[in-house]
């Protein structure tokens, strides 16, 4: 083969004694030509009609740009002053083409200098004001994966990602990308474009962009796609990631203009472009395990595409636009935002933190505030299984566009999502009514066990919370015993919460037992009980676990008395515990009746009852039971992804490690700091419980407090609960990582230093 070219090159191109080296190719295989006229390239292409067509365009291209820069090969044409040399005599298989050779580093070698990125920006920019005026067609006509406009070509292949943490990401992109760039997609300049400045293609002399090369990937396209491309590049291995895109742009613009409608969608093409990278290399990586070469950028991308998620998108925009010297402006300020909570709604809804923030967007642990920050999520108990998650907003997308009815018609939804959430529970658990919150499911739950006993009595643990409606207020004490409580109904039993760290029993070994003897001397005086209700471990009572053995010892009682138990599992359900899917399996027992709310729906408002059928037969005494929008189609989509997430992104099972991991740091930093009472929980449900010292473990409201709002300065959730309001409450989506855990753990060091210090 060599001796062939080297024969070419003397017969076409009078060049002599020729030395050659393989260079990297994709389309093409390439040689580096030396001889005593100079430097070359000379390019070897598979011979097709629509090739050669697509080769001469390209040279075209370069021809014309070369015309006055030397930014780019030169087309060098052979003595028939042809710029393709196609030879069928000479060999019927290849045609050729040769270019002139640019000296440069290549920039993925290179230090990325300000300066580097600058000449970077502002050449793009001049090289899109150039290609402006062309209009090639057979360009035209093109239609490849790797235009950003054609992103979602790519979609399919997202099946090839097999980790699961890689491919929800790029999932969620596509679905940005869907929301945020596809519909604006024609009012975006279109034109021709370079389309791979990717920093194997780009050139660098004394901090200077000495050439471009590659002009194979050209697409007629939204211009500023450009420059995502470049950006994305550019930002690959690097730190201070919207820093160094903000002088990209600002390049970019000093050469060429930008709108702010490009802006606006640049940050989700950054992504896109990302995401195009990985999509690619994994299908290559399917077809053809050995090669490395299109898989060359894939580690960078992923990482990028990480670190990517954590820029708060509205704040890139933002940045972006400063950049360019544009303005625009912002819907609404926080203040305004609660001025006018104040005047359209009741003061007794609430707003957390003493400085509210303002959430205009989400990520799964992440959430984005209108000041653009990027906030942890460490504290949502709702979004289960990740905010936005890709899987569940798009079954409910699909659905809501399908077929939104009610119970009373026949659909497939309900029966796939009951067979599935019914598979999480014990057989004898086999029965489920569908509505639309904890409270409706608590309320309903309340009304089967009075129905099924013809008993009215409820027997409460103190400081449990069950629900907004009458009876839900009624059975909660934390509710009807605080502020605005009325207290006590005669129809309920009270019980302590048996808290084995502050509580009258302590023993960890005993204290289960010694609750329940209580709880049921307590119940003696009780003729008529309907059901007992509890949380296996009372959230709002400051994440207190029942203590062992308390459940195992009243369920029998509460059945020998006709009574119904019922487990609260709206918080600590779904696998948040890690250990176990459902509380009440925490504490080896079976209940008659479980609730379910918050996470079932990651965020989408839903709830059920599950019950035993002989509940749900008596239930059914010729009244109708009717929720307008309970089991709906919709609801059922999204209940059934979020299961279906939970079970491939085995979230149960890092609520255990990360918690285990989250749990551990907490217990290290009671060592050094006494004012960190107590760390109890289990999985990713955990409380701090602040004292004022270790040995009488008096609250320290005033502590957790300062916790709370200092945390949330540095853009960490977290709450406090329980009946002196001084247990930190950490309970995040369950996608939250060791990485995550690190970060609350080092701020809540700092921040308690602080306070001791
Ligand atoms: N039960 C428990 C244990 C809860 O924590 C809550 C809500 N905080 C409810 C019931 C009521 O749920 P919802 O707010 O969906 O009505």
């Amino acid at each position: 083969m060599l001796q062939k070219i080297k024969l070419l090159l003397r017969t076409y191109y009078g060049l002599e004694d020729t030395e050659l080296t393989k260079m990297e190719g994709y389309e093409s295989i390439n040689y580096k030509v030396r001889c005593e006229k100079g430097c070359f390239v000379l390019k070897v292409y598979r011979y097709e009609k629509n090739a050669i067509r697509m080769i001469s365009t390209e040279n075209e291209v370069l021809r014309y740009l070369e015309s006055n820069s030397k930014l780019y090969p030169k087309v060098i044409p052979n003595q028939y002053q042809e710029t393709l040399t196609y030879d069928p005599s000479f060999d019927a298989h290849f045609f050729y083409r040769l270019l002139s050779y640019l000296e440069g580093e290549f920039m993925a070698n290179s230090i990325k200098s300000d300066a580097v990125l600058m000449s970077f920006g502002q050449t793009l920019g001049a090289l899109d004001m150039r290609l402006k005026d062309l209009h090639p067609i057979e360009v035209m006509a093109k239609k490849i994966p790797w235009d950003l406009d054609h992103f979602l070509m790519n979609e399919s292949l997202v099946n090839h990602i097999n980790n699961h943490e890689d491919k929800k990401l790029v999932q969620y992109f596509f679905l940005q990308y869907k929301e945020h760039v596809w519909p604006h997609l024609y009012s975006l300049r279109k034109s021709l474009i370079y389309n791979d400045a990717n920093d194997w293609n780009v050139l660098i002399q004394s901090d200077q962009i000495s050439g471009i090369i590659d002009f194979g990937d050209m697409v007629y396209s939204s211009t500023i796609n450009e420059l995502a491309i470049g950006i994305t590049y550019a930002l690959m291995n690097e730190d201070d990631l919207l820093n160094k895109a903000k002088i990209i742009v600002h390049a970019y613009n000093s050469a060429y203009l930008l709108k702010l409608g490009e802006l606006k969608v640049l940050y989700y093409l950054i992504a896109a472009r990302l995401c195009t990278s990985v999509c690619q290399s994994a299908q290559h990586k399917k077809i053809n395990p050995e090669s490395d070469y299109i898989t060359i950028s894939e580690k960078g991308a992923w990482r990028l595409l990480q670190k990517w998620l954590e820029i708060n998108p509205y704040k890139a925009f933002e940045e972006f636009v400063k950049c360019c010297d544009l303005s625009f402006e912002l819907v609404n300020t926080t203040s305004q935002i609660v001025e006018r909570r104040a005047l359209d709604m009741g003061k007794s809804l609430s707003v957390s933190y003493q400085r509210p923030i303002h959430m205009i967007g989400a990520a799964f642990q992440y959430m984005y505030d209108a000041e653009g920050n990027t906030i942890l999520d460490a504290y949502n108990n709702i979004i289960q299984v990740g905010h936005c998650h890709p899987h569940v907003v798009v079954a409910g997308q699909r659905t809501m566009a399908k077929l939104n009815t009610n119970t009373r018609y026949l659909y497939d939804e309900l029966a796939q999502y009951s067979e599935l959430l019914l598979k999480h529970f014990p057989s004898q658990l086999n029965k489920v009514f569908f509505v639309n919150s904890g409270s409706a499911a608590s309320d309903l739950a309340i009304r089967m066990a009075m129905t099924h006993t013809s008993h009215e009595a409820i027997a409460v643990i103190k400081h449990g919370y069950h629900g907004n409606s009458r009876l839900g207020i009624d059975i909660s004490h934390y509710k009807y015993n605080h502020k605005g409580g009325t207290g006590k109904k005669e129809f309920i039993i009270e019980t302590e919460m048996p808290d084995t760290y502050r509580g009258q029993y302590r023993d960890t070994q005993v204290a289960g037992r010694l609750y329940a003897n209580d709880f049921i001397e307590n119940l003696s005086h009780c003729p008529d009980l309907a059901a007992f209700i509890a949380e296996p471990i009372v959230g709002c009572g400051g994440q207190v676990p029942l203590a062992d053995g308390y459940l195992s010892n009243i369920y029998p009682e509460i059945r020998r008395r006709g009574g119904v138990c019922i487990s609260d599992e709206v918080q600590v359900g779904f696998g948040r515990l890690g250990s176990h899917f459902w509380g009440f399996e925490m504490h080896s027992v079976i209940p008659d009746v479980v609730i379910l709310g918050k996470p079932i729906g990651n965020g989408h408002p839903m709830a059920a009852v599950v019950c035993t059928q002989e509940i749900a037969e008596s239930f059914a005494n010729g009244m109708e039971f009717f929720s307008s929008f309970g089991g709906n189609p919709v609801s059922c989509a999204i209940g059934k992804a979020v299961l279906e997430v939970i079970e491939s992104e085995n979230l149960q099972a890092n609520a255990l490690q990360v918690g285990n991991y989250l749990s551990k740091g907490l217990n290290e930093l009671s060592k050094k700091h006494s004012s960190i009472g107590d760390v109890r929980g289990s999985g990713l449900f955990i409380g701090v419980d602040m004292v004022e010292d270790a040995l009488s473990r008096r609250p320290n409201t005033l502590l957790a407090q300062h916790i709370k709002n200092e945390l949330r300065e540095r853009n960490i959730l977290v709450g406090t609960d329980g009946p002196f309001d001084n247990v930190i409450k950490i309970k995040p989506p369950l996608c939250f990582s060791f990485q995550n855990s690190d970060i609350l753990l080092n701020h809540l060091d700092d921040i308690l230093d602080q306070y001791n210090g």
